[in-house]
């Protein structure tokens, strides 16, 4: 199968497409280099072109033609995915979905919206029209978009209290088109939704999302400190078990990530302060003074309604997530980090397991999240970087100890979630792109069914680097 790359293009052309050579390269990258592993072998990867549609019938369109000439075709949103999720492995076509963006309607309790809105502006939507707003969204809501984190993201602010992206009801309806001569349109909910969302693309391009609303809050941003890690991970999870106090976020910073990453923070902490970083409702405002009151080691630094700090933070939630490995990566380019899950009922004496193992060379950076109703940590530590080796090392201590890793240093579903096939994706694909065109090398099991996991997987199809 040799994919005709000038036929297609030709084929396109009245569609809008980006011809710079700069474009085309940064429009086929994305946050791969957060990962070392990952910058060694993606730095290469360029799409042959780029295609901007606006509609569903202009992804119709070049699917069908892709389809006919054999080119791959990558579907990016914003690019802010961490494992080269949107970075075409084999080249060939990249959809950019930017310009396909309208929020078509507003309900109680749900949103319908095309898949290139930008989380931020779909969110200041919702508000403005019914004061709703969306339960969750990744620490990169000002520049993703909302079709990008519901096929590569996870969860993020909102976590706390709606859970993750795939829990039940976090997503209501996706529309989908598929890779074949005649692309079908379809609808999924309930069950079959798990077959597209976080698939990365690789089974069908999404091209409408219904998803759920909130009320919606001028939150509270706080930063409460303290000095013992233990205590403030003992308050974070007894106060997102506080079922009367209404919180967006609780991301917790052992010391001194703080004073060596926050720059507007650091003026505010000594070097052995760890922290909490929140979003409280106001009207949750006194519930949570009162809670935090009983704890002797928080102290209260920072509160967005009353700031007294020289130097506006900026949001909390851009001090969360994976906002603070962009923020140690500024200072240090030596450092890095994992996916870790520290699952109830164990979470707090696995971090404490990790801890003693580790040190300084692994820093904890936990979010505090509901898994099945309980609280547990979705960890996002940061890694100190010697060698490739090492921190295989310590991906595999961590898995001895009892924990899950979600290896970020990987580019394929399998690897970057739980090593082992998902029957719904790799069924669906098999339906929805027999040609194996969609994100090619992002799905092992579709390429090497046997592959083991015992080293990372090799897509054979990818280009070589010049
Ligand atoms: P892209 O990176 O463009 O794409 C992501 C994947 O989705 C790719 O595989 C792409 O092919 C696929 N895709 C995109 N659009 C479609 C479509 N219409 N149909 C089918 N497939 C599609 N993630 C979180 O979950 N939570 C966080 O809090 C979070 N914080 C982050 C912080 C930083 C600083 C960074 C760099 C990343 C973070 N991420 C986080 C990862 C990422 O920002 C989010 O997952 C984001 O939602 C991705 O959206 P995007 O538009 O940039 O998607």
């Amino acid at each position: 199968m040799t994919p005709n790359i000038a036929a297609a293009k030709a084929a396109l052309s009245h569609i809008q497409m980006d011809e710079k050579p700069a474009t085309i390269r940064a429009k086929s990258r994305d946050f791969f280099w957060y990962s070392p592993i990952l910058k060694a072998r993606l730095d290469h990867l360029e799409a042959d072109f780029v295609v901007n549609p606006a509609s569903e019938a202009e992804v119709i369109e070049i699917l069908r033609t892709c389809y006919a000439h054999d080119v791959p075709v990558t579907v990016r949103g914003a690019g802010t995915g961490n494992y080269g999720q949107a970075m075409p492995l084999a080249g060939g076509c990249l959809i950019h979905m930017a310009r396909f963006n309208k929020v078509k309607e507003v309900h109680p309790g749900r949103v319908i919206a095309e898949p290139g809105c930008v989380i931020r502006d779909l969110d200041a939507f919702c508000k403005a029209d019914s004061g709703q707003e969306l339960r969750m969204m990744p620490s990169t809501a000002h520049q993703a978009t909302i079709g990008g984190f519901v096929a590569g993201g996870s969860g993020g602010i909102g976590s706390v209290h709606w859970g993750a992206l795939r829990d039940l009801g976090n997503i209501i309806r996706l529309r989908v088109v598929t890779m074949e001569e005649e692309p079908r349109v379809l609808e999924f909910r309930g069950e079959e939704l798990h077959r597209v969302s976080h698939a990365y693309g690789t089974n069908g391009i999404i091209t409408e999302l219904e998803m759920p609303l909130a009320p919606a809050y001028d939150w509270v941003d706080m930063f409460v400190s303290f000095k013992d890690f233990r205590e403030s991970m003992e308050y974070s999870e007894a106060l997102a078990n506080e079922a009367g106090i209404l919180l967006k976020l609780v991301s917790l910073y052992e010391a001194p990530l703080a004073k060596e990453y926050f720059q507007r923070v650091k003026p505010h902490v000594e070097a052995d302060d760890s922290l909490v970083g929140l979003m409280v409702a106001p009207h949750s405002m006194d519930g949570f003074e009162t809670f935090t009151a009983r704890w002797p080691g928080a102290r209260i630094i920072y509160r967005s309604d009353n700031v007294t700090w020289d130097r506006h933070p900026g949001p909390v939630f851009e001090h969360g997530w994976n906002h603070t490995t962009l923020r140690a990566l500024k200072f240090d380019k030596s450092l890095t980090y994992l996916q870790v899950r520290y699952s109830y009922p164990r979470h707090i004496e696995l971090v404490e397991k990790v801890r003693a193992e580790f040190g300084a060379e692994v820093l904890q950076h936990l979010e505090v999240m509901k898994e099945g109703g309980k609280v547990m940590f979705a960890g996002l530590p940061i890694v100190r970087y010697t060698t490739d080796e090492r921190l295989e090392e310590i991906v595999r201590l961590h898995e001895q100890m009892g924990c899950m890793i979600f290896n970020p240093h990987r580019y394929t579903l399998e690897e970057g979630g739980r090593q082992s096939t998902d029957r719904r994706q790799l069924e669906f694909k098999r339906e929805a792109d027999p040609k194996g065109l969609l994100n090619p090398g992002k799905m092992i099991t579709w390429d090497e069914p046997d592959f083991d996991y015992s080293a990372i997987y090799a897509y054979k199809g990818m280009r070589p680097a010049p």
